[in-house]
């Protein structure tokens, strides 16, 4: 199904993957894939990174989910590294496999990702791309405290606004106060643009994951990380995982309160605590 129907349809609850890196990670995302499916997410989604290995295997789990038609797959595709033809080509790939649902993103230069200078700059091409290619419902990425290359949050939010007229909905990535999502979601629609934006949940379950997220561009907020602290300090690994899942529990509460139209779980390809979480705001 598309997943604009499938939003329009009611609360969605999707879940994010990364391509396995090595048959290890293969068995072990064969594992998760299999203990969260009686879930029954909406969809599930596939990210798309690092080089041609990477990518292929991004390429092979999404149309191999879509199918085993079990589930809804999204295909993440970035624009970074690949020409217009290669981007034509991959899509066109997807829609013969009869994938119907992609995620069009800018990507980040990286050490593994050779830069094409004829790549399409921003994602707003790549949605104009796979328009051009089939009949996708297309989803777009939208950061609630900014890009981080944007200059400020007035051009962040215009060119937001911009590519989230021409895609069908938007995935955030992860932020730790709902207050977030209200803004930006009121912020578009000041600008005119009311297309659905999924709230993207990522708990912290260890203390070493914070210095991470803070790259990827979503800082844990102090009072989160004097929380897990506490959590480390009175009951270890253990107690900060707990504590970090009953955060995102209550992110989601007050998300769920603010009628977001779904929730999208970074699972990092793991299954426990998306499944907890899961079993305490749907009992299943
Ligand atoms: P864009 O929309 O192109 O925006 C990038 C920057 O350019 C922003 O600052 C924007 O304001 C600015 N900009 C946009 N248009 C213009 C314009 N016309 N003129 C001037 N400035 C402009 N990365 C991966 O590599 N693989 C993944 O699978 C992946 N999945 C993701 C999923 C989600 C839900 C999210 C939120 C991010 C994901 N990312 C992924 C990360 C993403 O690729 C990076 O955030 C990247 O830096 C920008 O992505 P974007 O699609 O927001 O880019």
């Amino acid at each position: 199904m598309r997943v604009d129907a499938l939003i329009a349809a009611g609360l969605t609850r999707s879940f994010e993957f990364f391509p396995p890196k090595s048959d290890a990670e293969s068995i072990r995302l064969a594992a998760t894939l299999r203990e969260l499916e009686p879930l029954d997410p909406s969809f599930v989604s596939v990210t798309y990174r690092g080089g041609p290995v990477s990518r292929q295997r991004t390429l092979e789990l999404v149309t191999r989910v879509q199918s085993e038609g079990r589930l809804t797959a999204v295909a993440h595709l970035t624009c970074v590294g690949h020409t217009p033809d290669e981007l034509r080509e991959i899509l066109g790939e997807y829609a013969r496999a009869g994938v119907e649902n992609v995620m069009a993103l800018g990507g980040d230069v990286t050490d593994d990702v050779v830069p094409s200078p004829s790549s399409p700059r921003y994602a707003l091409e790549l949605v104009e791309l796979a328009r051009e290619v089939g009949t996708f419902s297309i989803g777009v990425a939208a950061h609630p405290l900014g890009h981080p290359r944007s200059v400020d949050r007035d051009s962040d939010r215009r060119h937001l606004a911009a590519k989230l007229r021409a895609a069908d909905f938007a995935v955030t990535q992860f932020f730790f106060d709902a207050r977030e999502w209200s803004e930006l979601v009121e912020d578009l629609a000041a600008r005119g643009v009311d297309k659905p934006v999924l709230p993207g949940v990522m708990p912290v379950t260890t203390l070493r994951s914070v210095e991470r997220m803070a790259t990827m561009g979503a800082a844990v907020p102090p009072a989160l990380i004097a929380r897990l602290e506490a959590a480390d300090r009175r009951g270890g690994d253990g107690a900060v995982r707990d504590e970090g899942v009953r955060a995102a529990l209550e992110l989601c509460q007050d998300l769920l309160a603010r009628g977001v139209p779904g929730l999208h779980f970074y699972t990092m390809n793991h299954s426990s605590a998306t499944r907890e979480l899961h079993r305490a705001l749907f009992a299943s």
